[in-house]
């Protein structure tokens, strides 16, 4: 579903990747683990356009997809759910939510019409988010902002998600809820590709996993293989 070979890529003259492969199976969540700084948002830039790499190929169903705009790969179904969020605060929760699904419904008259099954699961799988659908996003908690960006990024029906630290500053119980939406995301076949500092969590919803050290994969196996590994258990289990 998405491969990526051999990426090299950088900001200016600082490179962070130095041929960095990966694949992420159909119906299958893989998840990225490493240090900081390790290069894993920046390959999660690569893959969904917001960075050119410098080499290598990024294959989305068996075509090369490197080189287009983000907007491209987006409506290709790549959806992208960054570091940090990212939601619109001044907008509407239902906005925000609509936004998704601006890229894959033209908009002509009928346009909210034709997005309400795809809100109505997103708040199915949020009720929170159906609460407070005429809130500013802005004014949510962290917890209910991580929600609201996955349900925007679902709101494009992607073929395979890039979720980029969906866990980073909630609370655990919060953190838990995330992991069960995940969970439940896979169960319903939706291909993920998950960044998580938060390694134990990650590599429980995993199928299969990378450890991911200065630009480069250094480990991958499946999440009981890694688990064993004295290296994996030292650094990110420990
Ligand atoms: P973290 O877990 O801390 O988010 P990461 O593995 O996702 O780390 P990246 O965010 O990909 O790592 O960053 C890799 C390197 O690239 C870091 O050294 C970082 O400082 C650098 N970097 C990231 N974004 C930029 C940028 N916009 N300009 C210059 N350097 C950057």
């Amino acid at each position: 579903m998405l491969v990526l070979e051999d990426l090299h890529a950088g900001y200016g003259l600082s490179a962070v990747l130095h041929g960095t492969s990966l694949e992420v199976k159909p119906g299958t969540v893989v998840a990225l683990i490493g240090a900081n700084g390790a290069g894993k948002t920046t390959t999660m830039r690569v893959a969904s356009g917001l960075l050119r790499p410098a080499r290598g190929r990024v294959l989305l169903d068996g075509k090369p997809v490197q080189g287009l705009d983000a907007s491209r790969i987006a409506r290709l179904g790549l959806a992208h759910s960054p570091e940090g969020r990212k939601v619109f605060g001044p907008l509407s929760v239902e906005d925000n939510l609509l936004l998704g699904a601006y890229r894959r419904l033209p908009r002509f008259l009928g346009f909210r019409s034709r997005a309400a099954p795809d809100l109505d699961r997103v708040y199915d799988l949020f009720p929170r988010l159906r609460e407070r659908r005429r809130q500013a996003a802005g004014t949510l908690s962290g917890g209910e902002q991580q929600m609201l960006a996955i349900g925007r990024a679902l709101m494009a029906r992607p073929k395979v998600m890039l979720l980029d630290e969906p866990s980073m500053g909630l609370a655990p119980v919060i953190v838990q809820e995330v992991f069960r939406t995940i969970r439940r995301l896979k169960e319903e076949g939706m291909t993920m590709l998950l960044v998580e500092q938060f390694a134990k969590a990650a590599l429980e919803v995993a199928d299969h996993a990378y450890v991911m050290e200065r630009g480069r994969i250094a480990i991958e196996g499946t999440p009981a293989e890694l688990a064993r590994d004295p290296r994996v258990l030292a650094a990110y289990l420990g």
